[in-house]
């Protein structure tokens, strides 16, 4: 190679991000990090009507595979896995960043938790990374790397984060879980804590201004964290530069988790 020339870090890699609603997704971060660094990437959609929104967006960084796959759904999800398989052979990463949760069931007390709403968000929300790692398993190179995204409420009792922390709880013990399994093929599992971000998911948990200010003024940067950010580090993450990382929870927070909290308090 000449000097000057730089080949990108996921050059060569194919890989999915699961989770592209608009571009305001962290989804949208990463997929426009991944394409930077030359990653071939594939897309999913939940239905006809999101297609018209995801579609354009994965057009833009020439994406080679767009199709519907609602992760509540094992015959939708084997289906689009299949395709994946069909069109692409191998892949060498996938991204997880999908969640949800009743609105109804963020604003309410948590001590209120119905045990539907308890058990639609831990399946959409955590196992869904678990549906999808065994599946990806199947077709990923040997030392492939997956990724899913978390949020400090996992570990932290956050107002408003209720169901969705015990959830992301779930999220992060599973990504050492997973971890601990794939490593036997070389593949690794990581997770990305990202900092609030102002996105479609995000306005379900209530007060997320008050959430987002107060994150800022207790981070060690003094402001929140931006979906580029989030999508720069996951694309290290999903690259052989961090080969010997697996089982992480990495923190993209501007250092909000290690300080003492908001000091205007
Ligand atoms: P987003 O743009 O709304 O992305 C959430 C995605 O999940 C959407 O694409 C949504 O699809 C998808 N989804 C929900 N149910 C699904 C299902 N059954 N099947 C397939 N896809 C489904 O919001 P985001 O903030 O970028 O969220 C991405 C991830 O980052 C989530 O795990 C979230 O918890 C995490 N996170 C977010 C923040 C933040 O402050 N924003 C902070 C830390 C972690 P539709 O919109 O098409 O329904």
């Amino acid at each position: 190679m000449l000097k000057g020339d730089s080949m990108g870090i996921l050059e060569g890699k194919k890989g999915l991000v699961l989770g592209l609603a608009n571009n305001k997704s962290i989804a949208w971060g990463v997929a426009q990090a991944c394409h930077r660094e030359g990653a071939e990437l594939g897309f999913n959609y939940l239905g006809e009507q999101l297609e018209k929104r995801v579609r354009p967006l994965a057009e833009q960084v020439n994406a080679t595979l767009i199709e519907s796959m609602d992760v509540g759904n094992d015959a939708e999800m084997d289906a689009f896995f299949a395709k994946v398989e069909e069109k692409w052979g191998k892949i060498d990463f996938l991204v997880h960043s999908i969640a949800f949760a009743n609105k109804d069931a963020l604003r309410n007390p948590f001590s209120q938790a119905s045990r539907a709403d308890f058990q639609l968000a831990m399946d959409i929300s955590a196992y869904s990374f678990i549906a999808c790692a065994q599946r990806a398993a199947k077709i990923m190179n040997d030392g492939g790397s997956m990724v899913t995204m978390t949020y400090l409420g996992a570990e932290r009792a956050v107002p408003g984060y209720g169901m969705m922390g015990v959830a992301k709880a779930a999220l992060e013990a599973s990504t050492r879980y997973l971890a601990q399994d794939l490593g036997q093929r070389g593949i690794r599992v990581n997770a990305v804590s990202a900092g609030p971000i102002r996105t479609l998911a995000a306005s379900a948990v209530g007060d997320f201004k008050a959430l987002m200010a107060k994150s800022a003024r207790g981070s060690m940067l003094g402001r929140n964290v931006t979906q580029d950010e989030v999508g720069n580090t996951t694309a290290y993450l999903a690259s052989d530069l961090s080969s010997g990382v697996s089982g992480e929870v990495h923190y993209v927070d501007a250092g909000f988790h290690v300080g003492a909290g908001d000091p205007g308090e």
